[in-house]
């Protein structure tokens, strides 16, 4: 199958576009790298020893989308492009908007033009609202706290109506509680940019001596430990997912929403304690007062995706630790500073593929 995958340079993407390539599928990336690096794909194909092709490319460059939809013709596509920060998307919601939901418009009308009607999407745990109710069901009320979560939300529902509207669409929602960890050989793995927001990151930089101390966001909660609780997903049992979600959708139409976790959730000071045993030292932390916006507590039920996908959460808690310190210790600046500049397309593919050792000196990457 020809897959063509948005955002296949990022964290979750290329770890997907790694799976593609091993389980035999051509791949696709279209990519803007505004939150990536070639060199995630570069080590992709060293792995995989097949190489994806890279279109360079924005998803609000409909001209483009269409031109490369049609170029590629692929059988489906996995669309992770997108901004993802919560913080930033308080500060500049309508970027978000733009970016994420008419992003998403433009590759929606570019399939359509190209006849490709088969989609899996990656939607987030943050579109369920509030609840008592753990662990949550795909069918559980939905309400997001934040612009990112509504764009997430505003998607799946432009999804829905897409699905009523004709019924040639397969279309695969899949909701991703906490990612986390590495691919087990540490080459490739999240980058984050500037100070991690998230738990793992933060945890793994600590680790590595690029921060002083974890801030523990409250000790006070109504869970086991007092601290708050999240069902943390390995990247790769999530990459997986995508995979038998595509499979799924080459035999039934229509629209389907999967939860993606592993049904249980682990305390704040329990993923502490994992990354400590990881990497082989008590990492120092401390407890401050709660981040505003905080829930205590959330988990997912992943029994459809199990029913219906074949799909099962293989790796707990202390291997996505220990996975995420291979790759932070192997690479303590993460992939490095890369400036997509003056770069053709030609450039990039070229150095993906081996042909080309470096860009430049300034850009990449060691
Ligand atoms: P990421 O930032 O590492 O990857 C996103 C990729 O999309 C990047 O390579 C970026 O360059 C690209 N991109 C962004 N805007 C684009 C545009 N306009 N045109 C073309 N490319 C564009 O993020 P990730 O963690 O891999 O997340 C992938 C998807 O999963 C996102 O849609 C995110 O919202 C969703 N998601 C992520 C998490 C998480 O915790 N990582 C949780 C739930 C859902
Ligand atoms: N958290 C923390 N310190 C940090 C970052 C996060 O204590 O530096 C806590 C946060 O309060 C939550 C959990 O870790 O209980 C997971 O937070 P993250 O931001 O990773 O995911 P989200 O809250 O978006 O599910």
């Amino acid at each position: 199958m020809h897959v063509l995958v948005t955002g296949g340079a990022g964290y979750i993407g290329s770890h997907a576009v790694l799976l593609l390539l091993e389980a035999g599928h051509q791949v696709s990336v279209y990519d803007n790298l505004s939150n990536s690096s070639p060199e995630s794909l570069r080590r992709v194909c060293a792995m995989a020893g097949a190489s994806p092709e890279l279109f360079i490319g924005d998803l609000l460059d409909s001209d483009r989308l269409k031109e490369v939809m049609l170029n590629v013709k692929p059988d489906a596509v996995i669309h992770f492009g997108g901004l993802k920060a919560v913080g930033e998307s308080v500060e500049k919601p309508l970027a978000y908007y733009r970016n994420n939901v008419v992003g998403t418009v433009n590759l929606i009308e570019a399939m359509e033009c190209a006849d490709v009607r088969r989609l899996v999407f990656s939607s987030s745990a943050t579109v369920y609202a509030e609840s008592k109710k753990l662990p949550l069901m795909e069918d559980a009320p939905r309400d997001a706290s934040n612009p990112y979560g509504r764009t997430k939300l505003h998607i799946e529902q432009m999804l829905e109506d897409l699905a009523v509207s004709s019924g040639e669409w397969s279309i695969g929602i899949l909701r991703y509680f906490n990612p986390v960890g590495a691919h087990p050989s540490g080459n490739i793995g999240e980058d984050p940019q500037g100070i991690p927001n998230n738990l793992m990151p933060f945890i793994s930089q600590v680790a590595v001596g690029r921060r002083n101390e974890v801030k523990i966001f409250g000790k006070d909660y109504p869970t086991y430990d007092g601290t708050g609780v999240r069902d943390y997903i390995h990247v790769v049992d999530l990459a997986q997912g995508h995979l038998d979600a595509i499979d799924f959708l080459t035999h039934h139409k229509g629209q389907f929403v999967w939860n993606l976790g592993t049904g249980s959730g682990t305390s704040v000071l329990d993923v502490i304690g994992a990354f400590s045993r990881a990497c082989g030292r008590q990492l120092p932390y401390k407890i401050v007062e709660r981040r505003a916006g905080d829930i205590a507590e959330y988990y997912g039920d992943p029994t459809a995706a199990r029913l219906e996908l074949g799909w099962k959460a293989e790796r707990g808690i202390e291997e996505m630790a220990c996975d995420m310190w291979k790759w932070q210790s192997q690479n303590p600046a993460g992939y490095g500073e890369f400036e997509i500049g003056d770069y053709t397309n030609e450039d990039l593919n070229a150095y993906i593929k081996g042909i080309k050792d470096t860009l430049s000196s300034t850009n990449v990457v060691s």
